[in-house]
């Protein structure tokens, strides 16, 4: 059984395993909790995306997947940056969505992590809303079979922090 827990505040400031990122497709660093963890893990990281970007990922990487790095000077081992899909009202995008976190448990699982943290995926500039963000994280997470032993959930904002606690009951 995994655990999952809820922390409020700011992602780049936990001690885990693995810390994943709510990357954009270009992998070279964003705004949001992208650019949170590229300030404070350091130039380590996108050194590593950039060859990663040159080598594999060319045209970029697509919504709901993800790839691992250095954590730089991160306290955390790894950090798995994965691309969530933009909100659209006319097209369903859950599935992209809920990828990300299977995507990203399953790398985790690869590397051996036995803790990891995410944000609330798509949430911010990409404007998914927080109650059926916060409902896809959770529920993915328990219907994933993993080796993961403990899911943290680093929420920003109150907002988040009382949506996800209401998912998780
Ligand atoms: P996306 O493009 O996937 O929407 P954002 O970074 O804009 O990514 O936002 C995703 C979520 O991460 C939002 O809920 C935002 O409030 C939150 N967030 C922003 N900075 C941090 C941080 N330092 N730690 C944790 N969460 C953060």
């Amino acid at each position: 059984m995994t655990t999952i827990r809820l922390v409020q505040g700011d992602i780049t400031r936990e001690s885990v395993d693995a810390i994943v990122n709510a990357a954009n497709s270009s992998l070279l660093g964003g705004g949001g909790v992208d650019g949170a963890i590229h300030r404070r893990g350091g130039p380590a990281i996108l050194d590593e995306c950039r060859k990663l970007r040159a080598s594999h990922y060319g045209k970029g990487l697509a919504a709901g997947q993800a790839v691992a790095t250095t954590a730089g000077n991160l306290d955390a081992r790894w950090v798995i940056h994965t691309v969530g899909p933009v909100w659209s009202a006319t097209e369903d995008r859950s599935e992209l969505l809920a990828s990300c976190y299977r995507e990203s448990l399953r790398i985790a699982g690869e590397l051996g992590a036995r803790t990891v943290a995410f944000p609330a995926i798509s949430t911010g500039v990409y404007r998914w809303p927080m109650d059926d963000g916060a409902r896809i994280a959770v529920e993915t997470v328990r219907d994933t079979p993993t080796a993961v032993e403990e899911v943290r959930f680093v929420l920003f904002d109150d907002r988040a922090y009382d949506e996800f606690a209401r998912v998780l009951g």
